[in-house]
């Protein structure tokens, strides 16, 4: 079966802390990077559109709501394992 996929809205990217700071900020190079973006990822607005726009489009690089790469592997891990013992 083919995995059809509907796209998201994303009109919440202009809502983005990440608007008022330079793109590369969340595509850091070390982990004092990824901890500046998180800082910024903190309190934006659309924090939980953002992290779930990364999860579902897979989403490789940088820091996106509030989460770095390598949390977002462990969630999808996590989600996927919760899928499988349902
Ligand atoms: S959570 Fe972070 S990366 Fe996502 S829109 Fe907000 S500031 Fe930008």
């Amino acid at each position: 079966m083919a995995n059809v996929s509907v796209p998201m809205d994303t009109k919440w990217m202009a809502q983005g802390n990440c608007n008022n700071h330079p793109p590369e900020t969340f595509f850091p190079s070390d982990g004092v990077g990824v901890e500046v973006a998180k800082e910024i990822c903190a309190d934006c607005p659309v924090k939980e559109q953002c992290l779930e726009y990364a999860l579902d489009h897979r989403v490789d690089h940088g820091v996106w709501g509030g989460a770095s790469e390598r949390q977002r592997r462990r969630i999808l891990k996590a989600r996927r394992a919760t899928a499988a013992a349902m």
